[in-house]
């Protein structure tokens, strides 16, 4: 089980590296809010990317959409967020701080009694439990009242249900098909941390999939492995992923099956994602409020039905953080400790790194070159600063699978040392062919080295 220190030093990294540093931080920082550096836009950008591959590219049955953060209020009505997307709260009377009434240790010590003595009650002195809607209000026009009220999207997929008739109508697809959709979503949490596991604003990868009433299950169990495969592909060692199925007092009412995909975290097991087979609940509900009709004809058996939907509803930004606490190594190289983020070549911010040798006797000039050559296939990156073994560290702490290094060798005979992040072999090659041999190299199926 990975130990709370590794996130610390997780976190640490983020920041040194620039991946993630804390939102407004000039201003001491806004809880819980995160703003994504050079390196983890690009990391984020790659899982993001590889989820549109596994949903768009790699299938001809899903189409993507991009619906607006703000929805007409009635939205929030028919999907149930309005009056039931609460968590229960309970506020500590001592230290005044707030926490999820589910999520609290009542035994925990409140740090504003830490003065009295042992035989005292130390424990928070908590309320009774409120319900605390988690929609973030605003208004849209100049007037703040009550008829211009609007929410911020707690969830995408509202924005997709409320499409399915657009879809359905312009993309010729009929059930089974889905709706995928990449973007922010809004949740006042009252006790988000541990980094960017659980914060205010956060990026959502979600997909709906409309299928016959009759089909449902059989695509809710596709969907389920799926979901699962689509992580351990990327790299996540087995040992710390699993599929835990829902009992049935977690359900939704609607539900008839959900399994999480949970992966083990610093903090222990934790969900990455949920996969639902949710009926035809948000179909029926917006056909409802609407008063349109959200269903489908079917012109061969001249049937007319709600589909049903099965929902994998993933977090761009877990899962980020998961792909960096399952790539976070240290190890020791020439007796020296060394940090290493062994991410899967598909998810490394930057694929290759050009290092001259020396800064001098023409071998920078023939680097760019290279480094020229490379970065119109591939995210690269060239370094003339500092060691080479400082820079070689440099790109293993962010996780860059591949170093090149011109040499006073490559004058001569035009090859360069290609090292492997992972493995640490150093491999002559030659420049001709070089982003061929490396784009081969990158798309090489990849199982993480890690123990
Ligand atoms: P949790 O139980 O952790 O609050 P949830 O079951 O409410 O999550 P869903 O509504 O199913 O989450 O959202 C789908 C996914 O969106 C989650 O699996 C997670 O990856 C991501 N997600 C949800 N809330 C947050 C948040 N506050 N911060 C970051 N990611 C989130």
């Amino acid at each position: 089980m990975p130990d709370a220190a590794t996130m610390e030093k997780i976190v640490a990294l983020c920041k040194r590296r620039g991946f993630v540093f804390a939102s407004s931080e000039i201003y001491g920082g806004l809880g819980s809010t995160y703003d994504y550096g050079h390196y983890g836009v690009l990391l984020k950008t790659n899982v993001k990317n590889e989820w549109w591959r596994a949903m768009l590219q790699e299938r001809d049955d899903i189409v993507a959409l991009d619906s607006a953060i703000l929805q007409h209020p009635r939205t929030w009505e028919a999907s149930g967020h309005l009056a039931g997307f609460t968590d229960p709260m309970v506020d500590c009377r001592a230290c005044k701080k707030r926490f999820r009434a589910d999520h609290i240790d009542r035994e925990e010590l409140c740090p504003a009694k830490a003065s009295l003595p042992k035989s005292e009650d130390r424990r928070h002195d908590l309320t009774d439990a409120r319900d605390f809607n988690l929609m973030f209000k605003t208004f849209v026009g100049p007037v703040e009242e009550s008829a211009s009220v609007a929410y911020l999207r707690p969830e995408t997929a509202q924005g997709i249900f409320v499409n399915f008739k657009n879809v359905l109508q312009f993309s010729r697809k009929k059930p089974p098909f889905g709706i995928a959709q990449v973007g922010k979503s809004f949740r006042n949490e009252i006790t988000p941390g541990n980094f960017v596991f659980r914060t205010r604003e956060f990026e959502q990868m979600e997909m709906e999939f409309f299928v016959p009433p009759d089909d449902a299950q059989r695509w809710y169990e596709h969907w389920r492995q799926a979901r699962y495969d689509w992580y351990i592909d990327l790299g996540i060692r087995a040992g710390h992923l699993r599929l835990r199925d829902h009992d049935p007092d977690e359900l939704a009412h609607y539900a008839s099956g959900t399994a999480d995909v949970e992966y083990l975290f610093p903090i222990g097991w934790s969900e990455l994602e949920g996969v639902a087979n949710r009926g035809d609940f948000d179909l029926s509900r917006h056909a409802e409020f609407s008063g349109e009709k959200l269903e489908y004809f079917d012109p061969q058996s001249k049937e007319r039905y709600v589909p049903h939907v099965i929902e994998p509803a993933a977090g761009a930004d877990r899962a980020t953080l998961a792909f960096l606490v399952d790539a976070y190594d240290e190890d020791e190289l020439g007796g020296e400790a060394r940090t290493v983020l062994k991410l899967h070549p598909r998810l490394a911010p930057v694929k290759v790194a050009v290092l001259p040798h020396l800064r001098k006797d023409g071998l920078p000039e023939v680097a760019r070159d290279v480094y020229a050559a490379l970065r119109g296939r591939m995210q690269s990156e060239y370094d003339e600063g500092g060691s080479i073994g400082k820079r070689y560290r440099r790109q293993d702490e962010i996780g860059t699978p591949y170093c090149i290094t011109i040499d006073h060798q490559t004058l001569d005979d035009q090859t360069v040392t290609l090292r492997d992040r992972d493995t640490l072999l150093q491999e002559r090659v030659a420049i001709d062919g070089l982003a061929d041999e490396l784009a081969t190299r990158l798309a090489r199926p990849w199982r993480s080295p890690k123990a």
